[in-house]
């Protein structure tokens, strides 16, 4: 396996940054993770960055480790047990297409989870979720390698502790397992999730099926978010704050018309785009780091923004989020690194 020196990661990364890795290499196989076992070894001082599509990331500077992009490629219809059909998709795969690739096998389930930019490896790290449904409500198993002993093992749902955008491999083991595999339990009688405002106008009154649900998430998020390829993002930058209930009742009184969903388990979830659009960012730049016009919740590269500048940015709209409302946001992406929060007044921490 090649491992690069110097290499650009500007194509790898959905904010468009011009930033390179110090060494980079491709896995397309599992056996290749043998050698970059040992080349770790030789170099233990190096961190090492697992990659996918570069959607869900901020790169504040070049990174000074091992870039290892995943490009393990699978796709296997494995079985039914009568209930369930499980599907196996290899993490390097597309998600989008594979999504596709499992409705055209007249396999539902996926279609909320249409059009999210990235890899089938990645989805699990942050659960990822849109309309209604989150990976959780589709997952079975994955497999996945200790990259500094090879070692391979299987995690079922409850060993993947996922949260809202969130599970054990993005915060109580981060970087330490290579996700090789992830295994689907699509249902033979589904239940079409159709609750999210718009669906059921895009499909205009026509039979709801996969494929017309995939077809209108689609279109809708074309209609709200921008396309990567054209103006650099990485999709919502921040987490919706989760409350106590006690501080829920506060702010409504102050605000009642702040949108919030209480949780099953206690918390309430508010809108982060609510809070952030009150503030006056919605719409509004620095240089060119911007918060997109269109959806409070998403940073915008406008061509020449730095990783730098558009964390600043987030830190300032933390910050007038904090002081205006009591209300701390966490961003979504991971931020690399994660630089203090520079602020007029001195240092905020980040
Ligand atoms: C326009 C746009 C819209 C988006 N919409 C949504 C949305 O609706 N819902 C949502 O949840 N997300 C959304 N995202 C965020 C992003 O698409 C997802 O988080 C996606 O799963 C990231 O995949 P990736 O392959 O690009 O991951 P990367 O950005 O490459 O990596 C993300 C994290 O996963 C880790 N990782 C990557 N591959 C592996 C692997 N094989 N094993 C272990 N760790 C790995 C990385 O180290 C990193 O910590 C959006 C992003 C964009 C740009």
């Amino acid at each position: 396996m090649k491992i690069h020196e110097n290499h650009s990661l500007k194509g790898l990364n959905s904010f468009g940054l011009a930033v390179r890795a110090r060494f980079f290499c491709e896995l397309r196989r599992l056996g290749g993770l043998k050698s970059v076992v040992q080349w770790r070894r030789q170099h233990p001082e190096l961190p090492v960055l697992l990659l996918g599509g570069g959607s869900n990331l901020l790169f504040t500077a070049d990174y000074p480790g091992l870039v290892l992009r995943v490009r393990l490629q699978e796709r296997e219809v494995l079985g039914s047990d009568g209930e369930f059909v499980y599907v196996r998709a290899g993490a390097g795969e597309d998600w989008h297409a594979f999504v596709r690739w499992t409705l055209e096998q007249g396999l539902a389930g996926l279609e909320n989870l249409s059009l999210i930019p990235g890899t089938v490896g990645a989805a699990p790290v942050q659960n990822i979720g849109a309309y209604g449904v989150e990976l959780k409500d589709v997952f079975y198993e994955l497999q996945a390698l200790d990259w500094r002993t090879a070692e391979l093992r299987e995690f079922r749902l409850a060993d993947c502790r996922f949260g809202y955008r969130d599970s054990f491999f993005k915060s109580v083991e981060p970087e330490r397992w290579l996700i090789a595999s992830v295994t689907f339990r699509l249902p033979l009688q589904p239940q079409w999730n159709m609750a999210y405002a718009g669906i059921a106008e895009q499909l205009q009154g026509a039979e709801p099926s996969a494929l017309r649900i995939s077809d209108a998430v689609t279109a809708l998020r074309r209609s709200k978010l921008p396309d990567p390829a054209v103006l650099g993002n990485a999709g919502s930058f921040f987490k919706n704050p989760l409350v106590s209930p006690s501080q829920w009742q506060g702010l409504k009184k102050a605000h009642p018309e702040l949108p919030g969903w209480p949780q099953p388990d206690g918390p309430v979830k508010l809108s982060a785009a609510w809070l952030i659009e009150q503030c006056g960012w919605k719409g509004r730049r620095e240089g060119d780091a911007g918060v997109y016009a269109g959806h409070a919740l998403v940073l915008v590269n406008y061509g020449a923004a730095t990783g730098a500048a558009l964390w600043q940015l987030a830190c300032t709209v933390m910050t007038a989020v904090q002081v205006r409302f009591g209300v701390a946001l966490e961003p979504e992406p991971l931020v690399l690194p994660r630089l203090p929060c520079r602020h007029e007044g001195g240092v905020l921490p980040g």
